[in-house]
């Protein structure tokens, strides 16, 4: 038996669509998980692998405090 990542319920992956979530409701709710965080820190949207705007003024205000 495993057990479901999300709520932790015991299934088993033999004939199971969902697996490793137990059912599909879950699947679905740690999808909307993932596309829920992608929304709030779009690191998608950086295409060509520099780190988002707000990430980086952060960075630059820690070096100001240290000087
Ligand atoms: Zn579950």
């Amino acid at each position: 038996m495993r057990r479901c990542p999300l709520c932790r319920r015991e299934t088993s992956w033999d004939d199971n669509p969902w697996k490793p979530f137990c059912s599909e409701r879950c699947q679905i709710i740690d999808l909307g998980n993932w596309a829920s965080e992608g929304y709030k820190v779009p690191l998608a949207e950086t295409s060509d692998g520099l780190l988002p705007n707000e990430f980086l003024e952060e960075v630059e205000n820690v070096s100001d405090h240290q000087l």
